[in-house]
């Protein structure tokens, strides 16, 4: 059940009465005193009826004091709980932040905490993807079926302008235009996570009570905002610099380096699912006549314009890598060999007819490429056996004339062996 706040949530009336309760009984035996001695007293209107009344009245001033000072003892020892549960959550949501191994596990971890915190009904985190430095993808955290709006980053007015969003009442105020018409009544609040100008993430808190989000939830959640905020920052400089290490410096695609841990990993993937894994070696022809006839630096932008076909030419799932010098692989999972051979054929004809870059007024005549393809698990068993007999198709590409694709098959490594 949805609870107000921290501090109402632990005070239980049932524990008052039994406190009350308990009190009472360990006073019973003064009360019974009190009453014995005023049984023996001699006065002048004594009789059972003065007596009685005495005793109730006694029971009843007795009674509500106990109640009233056992509420005032326990909501201060509530509050004292609930302060030190606070801390100690803030404690460690610092410490299991400091551990998180990426900017995705920083957000997750930040959702998390304040699902925990049980300060909103609906609480959805959304996050800045970036793919690249100019592709992002905004996604979200949450266990919600109903999504309180269909998150519009081009329009949304946070992302846009970087402000707190706060609507006290759904029914009567003016609420974000994206926000779906299916939550009629509540109150929602939406806090920007902001790094250097630039809105990286969005927390949303909705709840089904009007006017719900004070300034204690809201100082709350913008504390544990405030804390996530550099450690995002860290985890985003320290992809960037990984992603240094694993780029190529003309092509800005993967190398090498990259290539090798990507492929064990979709390699395992590819086990668990039970499905096939393609991958496709490509290699442009004749390219030492380009390098020697325009030079080297024209042969290095035909090296960029190569490596733009086939990012054109591949799906969001696949990963290009440069392989080395002027050859270059491509890994496309949950892919069989007819589609990758597909693939395969769309690069080398779009590179046939791609318009080169000049050189000296001079127009670069059109580059081929060969394409060897192969299959896991049918061609090879493991990571580098698939890529030494996507090599082998690829030689086979190269034997059989230049400009073609040549999927992989057992008979080739018998005649390479013969021909070498
Ligand atoms: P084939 O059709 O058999 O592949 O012939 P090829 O000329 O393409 O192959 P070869 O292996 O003889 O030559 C590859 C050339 O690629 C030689 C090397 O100088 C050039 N190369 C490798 N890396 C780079 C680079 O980063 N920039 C430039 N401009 N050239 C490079
Ligand atoms: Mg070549
Ligand atoms: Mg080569």
């Amino acid at each position: 059940m949805f609870k107000r706040s921290p501090i109402k949530k632990n005070i239980n009336p049932f524990w008052l009465i039994l406190i009350s309760l308990t009190c009472s009984i360990a006073l019973a035996l003064p009360t019974y005193t009190v009453f014995y001695w005023y049984s023996t007293l001699e006065h002048p209107i004594k009789d059972t009826v003065s007596t009685v009344m005495f005793a109730t009245a006694f029971t009843v001033v007795l009674y509500i004091v106990i109640f009233v000072v056992s509420g005032i003892l326990y909501n201060k020892l509530s509050q004292q709980h609930s302060q030190t549960k606070e801390l100690k959550n803030f404690k460690t949501f610092t410490d299991v932040l400091h551990r998180a191994t990426s900017e995705i596990e920083v957000y997750e971890t930040l959702y998390n905490y304040m699902r925990n915190m049980h300060i909103a009904n609906q609480i959805t985190l959304f996050y800045r993807n970036d793919r690249s430095s100019t592709d992002f993808l905004w996604q979200r955290i949450t266990n919600e079926r109903m999504p309180l709006c269909t998150m519009e980053p081009r329009n949304c007015p946070l992302i846009k302008y970087g402000r707190e969003c706060n609507v006290r009442n759904i029914a009567t105020d003016i609420t974000c235009a994206y926000q779906l018409t299916e939550h009629k009544n509540g109150s929602y609040v939406c806090l920007p996570i902001t790094i250097d100008n630039q809105t990286l993430g969005i927390l949303q808190l909705y709840s089904k009570t009007k006017c719900f989000f004070d300034d204690t939830i809201l100082s709350k959640a913008r504390s544990y905002i405030e804390v996530a905020k550099p450690v995002i920052s860290s985890k985003r400089a320290m992809q960037q610099l990984n992603k240094k290490a694993y780029t190529d410096k003309l092509t800005k695609l993967y190398n090498r380096n990259f290539l090798e841990t990507y492929l064990e990993n979709q390699i395992k993937a590819t086990n668990l699912a039970k499905d096939t894994l393609s991958v496709i070696m490509m290699d442009i022809d004749h390219f030492k006549n380009v390098n020697d006839k325009y030079g080297h630096t024209t042969g290095d932008a035909v090296l960029v314009l190569f490596a733009q076909v086939i990012l054109r030419c591949i799906r969001k799932t696949d990963l290009v890598a440069r392989y080395g010098g002027e050859e270059f692989i491509a890994i496309l999972p949950a892919t069989d060999t007819t589609t990758a051979v597909g693939i395969a054929e769309r690069i080398r004809e779009s590179i046939s007819i791609e318009p080169m870059p000049r050189f000296n007024d001079t127009v670069i005549p059109h580059i081929t490429c060969s394409l060897g393809v192969a299959t896991y698990p049918i061609h090879a068993d493991n990571k580098n056996n698939i890529i030494k007999v996507a090599d082998i198709a690829l030689y086979k590409a190269k034997q059989g004339g230049r400009n073609r694709v040549e999927i992989y098959n057992s008979d080739l490594d018998f005649n390479i062996h013969i021909n070498k």
